[in-house]
């Protein structure tokens, strides 16, 4: 049996290494246990700096993409967030950890029922939950400060965009060419349609369903 404290200070220590230095997003890392979010027998590998196998053909982010997009994100204890694709509830506890409010929406009902009873569970109060298409995100609770996307989409997601702050960032993975994925920044600098995109790093994400916004 390993020791869980242990193992999630030594994956910490390998994110710090990797380029990881927001303070919110390390100590987020050392408090969540991800072993709570991965399937009972591949508990041995939760901190592993790798993706896994959650169920429903969907997986569970790598721990350095998972910090990485939410440094990326610059969020603070005001924050709200919407993230699209709750899947296992990891990245969305994350957050819970440095935000004021997290708006989470998930496609596959169970995998977002899971993730509502561990998040309440394990005492987070500040998130909702959505079962649904988050092409449409969250138009109730927007304007947000930051848009977390956890699935691959074919292009811009304008109607995310549009729930965006002045200001705000919206992080997400888009399909570049045929067998290229890269994690890009969008940041909204004016209510008219004015962004900037940034790309951020070479990724491989699982795709959105009906993913052609
Ligand atoms: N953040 C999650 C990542 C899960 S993988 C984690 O670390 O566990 C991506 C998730 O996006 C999957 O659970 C998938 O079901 C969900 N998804 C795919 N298309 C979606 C859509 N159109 N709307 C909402 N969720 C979607």
């Amino acid at each position: 049996m390993k020791n869980f404290t242990v193992e999630r200070n030594r994956i910490v220590s390998v994110i710090r290494d990797e380029g990881i230095k927001e303070k919110s997003v390390l100590d987020a890392m050392l408090k969540v246990p991800r072993h709570f979010f991965v399937p009972k027998d591949l508990e041995e590998y939760a901190y592993d700096n790798r993706a896994l196998p959650i169920g429903y053909s969907q997986t569970i982010s790598q721990p350095y993409i998972v910090a990485f997009m939410t440094q990326e994100a610059q969020l603070n204890y005001n924050s709200r967030v919407l993230e699209i694709g709750t899947g296992s509830g990891y990245q969305t506890a994350i957050l819970a950890e440095i935000c004021k409010e997290v708006f989470t929406i998930e496609i596959i009902e169970q995998l977002s029922n899971n993730a509502f009873t561990l998040l309440k569970k394990l005492g987070y109060h500040n998130v909702h939950f959505k079962v649904g298409n988050g092409h449409d995100g969250w138009l109730t609770a927007a304007p947000f400060d930051a848009i977390i996307v956890t699935a691959k989409a074919e292009s811009l997601p304008k109607t995310l965009l549009h729930q965006l702050v002045i200001g705000g960032r919206m992080i997400i993975p888009l399909q570049k060419t045929v067998d290229e994925q890269v994690l890009v920044k969008i940041t909204k600098r004016t209510q008219s349609d004015d962004y900037s995109i940034e790309d951020l790093l070479d990724v491989r994400f699982v795709p959105m369903v009906d993913g052609n916004f």
